[in-house]
Formats: C-alpha cells, structure tokens, sequence
C-alpha cells in the first residue's frame, strides 16, 4: 500500500503497548490470515514505537478493563490518533486471582517477566496438582482521537500452572501456564495455536465484531 493511500485510511490505529511481543500479537489478531475480510484494509496499525512522545499512563485501576480503558483514552488524547490498548494478566485460582493487574510487576519493577515466574512457582510451591488452575485475562479498548472508548471487548482461557517452566515461545508467564487438552504450555505451542486457543484472540474475536461496523461508519464519515 502506497503512503498516499495510507494516509487516506479512515482509523489509523496506534497499538497502545510498549511491550513488543504482545504488540506482535495484536497486529497478528487484528486482522488474522486465517480471517482476511476487505474492511481490514481500511485499518493502517501502528506501533507506539513510532511516538516517542505518548505518555507514560498509570495503570492503577483495580480491573484490566480499567486499565485498557485509561490506556487507550490517555494515549489517544495526547496523540490525537486512534489507539488500542491491552490489559492483561494472569489470575491464580489459590491465590485469590493474583497476580491479576499487577501481572506485569508482580516481582518488582522494572518489569522482569523471568523474576515473575520465578515469584509465583515460589508462591504455588506447596499448593497441590488439582489445585493450581489459573486464568490468563485480556481487555481490549479503542479510543478515538478525543478520548472517547468507542469499543471494548474482554477474553479468556483456563489453564494450569505447571511446576517448571516449559518451552521457548511466547512471552510473560506463557512457559508455566499449562493448555490441559494440548498436555503443553503456551512456551511449547506455536503462535498459530495459541492464536486459537488465547484470552487475547478471544478478545480480539469479539472486538473485530465491533470493529467493522466502526471501521465503515469512520470511513462513511459518521
Ligand atoms: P500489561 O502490559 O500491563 O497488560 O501486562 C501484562 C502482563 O501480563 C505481561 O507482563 C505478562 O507478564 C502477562 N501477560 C499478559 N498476556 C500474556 C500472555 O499472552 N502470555 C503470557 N503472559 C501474559
């Protein structure tokens, strides 16, 4: 696509993330290979990368969609662009849901995704096999250039926690957090498979609903 026609587009989307792996992911599940549709084209995605100037947002609501909501305004706000956000983490069942929204720095900051694995096999160490189910947690929101939440969506996937970490894919807590029917962690399986099975590409399932008919009432000038 040419740079004239790009700048023509109606959304032009910012991924409101400076994590780069989970960036890599939403560009993936915003318009997916194995569910190409003519709309997607109206879609330009951007990485934050490109605007050293987007603010930093504190992430201090008490529920990811909070988070995702506060990210995707602030950030849209101070560019004057479309932005995308996601919050996410993971929800420990013996450990009354956390790490929760503090995934992120549950060992501390800066955010170290090693010390936060090592932080929570520490802290399940004693707790049995049946119980160690966990649920990874996605929120997704789109703001437009003012500010205003025009779409959220909310996804998620059951798991275990393994014992040890397995396999070198993925990102975060991805090499502990086991897929039962699959006998593999989120490390072990390809991206396509976890694109099936993820909290993230459930969430981005529902908001790509959304999305469409966003992306033709922006582009019919609504
Ligand atoms: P956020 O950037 O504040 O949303 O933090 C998300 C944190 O949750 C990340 O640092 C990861 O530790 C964890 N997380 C979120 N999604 C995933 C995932 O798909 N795999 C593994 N860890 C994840």
């Amino acid at each position: 696509m040419s740079d004239s026609t790009a700048s023509r587009l109606p959304i032009h989307l910012v991924l409101g993330s400076r994590n780069v792996k989970k960036c890599r992911e939403m560009a993936e599940l915003i318009a997916p290979p194995w569910e190409r549709r003519p709309w997607m084209e109206l879609i330009r995605v951007e990485s934050i990368a490109a605007h050293p100037d987007a603010p930093e947002v504190v992430e201090d609501a008490d529920t990811f969609a909070g988070n995702a909501r506060k990210k995707a305004s602030e950030t849209a706000l101070a560019l004057g662009l479309w932005v995308l956000a996601d919050d996410s983490g993971l929800a420990v069942d013996a450990l009354d849901g956390a790490p929760g929204v503090f995934s992120a720095r549950y060992a501390g900051e800066p955010c170290d995704d090693d010390a936060n694995c090592r932080k929570l096999l520490e802290a399940l160490a004693d707790v049995p096999d049946d119980r160690r189910g966990a649920a990874f947690r996605c929120a997704l929101a789109i703001s437009d250039p003012e500010g205003r939440i025009r779409l959220e969506s909310e996804g998620s996937v059951r798991g275990r926690i393994l014992r040890e970490l397995r396999g070198p894919g993925g990102f975060g807590y991805d090499p502990m957090f086991l897929i039962p029917e699959y006998h593999r962690s989120f490390g072990e399986l390809s991206p396509l498979v976890k694109h099936q099975l993820s909290h993230r590409s459930r969430a981005f399932a529902h908001l790509r609903v959304g999305l469409e008919k966003l992306t033709r009432e922006v582009a019919a000038g609504n």
